[in-house]
């Protein structure tokens, strides 16, 4: 199968690479990946920081069609059914950036009524923005470089919103 494989800075190629398969008893093989492993039983797990899993195993060759994954019990959610390709994009998003976007909000510990300033304005910003909004958030201020994103990071803030809820966006350019 044909997989991205990172060299070095600015050296990112699409090279062969060997199918993956199955080595230890706790793996799977999956079309989509994450980066880390975790057991999802140890102590840190349990607290919900799986990214300081005593057993963590970093993940190599994500960005390919095909995946090994080890400790697959505690690093992969089963869905009901195999996902219709419309839900795909949902998924990724979902298992990927919206995570990290909550993880972030979570960490900061986010209560109702909390002023919440989210520094960046990529997928996983926005996303912070959104999950500091779902966790009760009325102040929202995102720092925000890019003019189209800024705008997006406002209706994000309101979009689920009570309307007492302030949300601002700054532009900040780079120097
Ligand atoms: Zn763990």
């Amino acid at each position: 199968m044909r997989g991205t494989v990172l060299y070095g800075p600015r050296d990112v190629r699409i090279d062969e690479r060997p199918d993956p398969s199955i080595v230890d008893p706790t793996d799977a093989v999956i079309r989509i990946g994450s980066f880390a492993a975790s057991d999802n039983t140890c102590p840190h797990c349990r607290a919900g920081y799986q990214t300081s899993c005593t057993q963590r195993q970093w993940v190599v060759g994500a960005q390919a069609p095909f995946l090994r994954v080890p400790l697959a019990d505690g690093t992969l959610v089963a869905t009901p059914a195999p996902p219709t390709a419309n839900q795909v994009p949902d998924f990724l998003a979902v298992s990927d950036v919206l995570g990290t976007g909550w993880f972030a909000a979570d960490a900061a510990n986010v209560k109702p009524g909390a002023t919440v300033v989210v520094v960046g304005d990529g997928a996983v910003g926005l996303l912070g923005v959104l999950s500091a909004k779902q966790m009760g958030a009325e102040r929202l201020i995102a720092i925000s470089r890019h003019e189209a994103r800024q705008k997006l990071a406002r209706e994000s803030g309101r979009r689920t919103s009570s309307p007492n809820v302030a949300m601002k966006a700054w532009r900040v350019s780079r120097s």
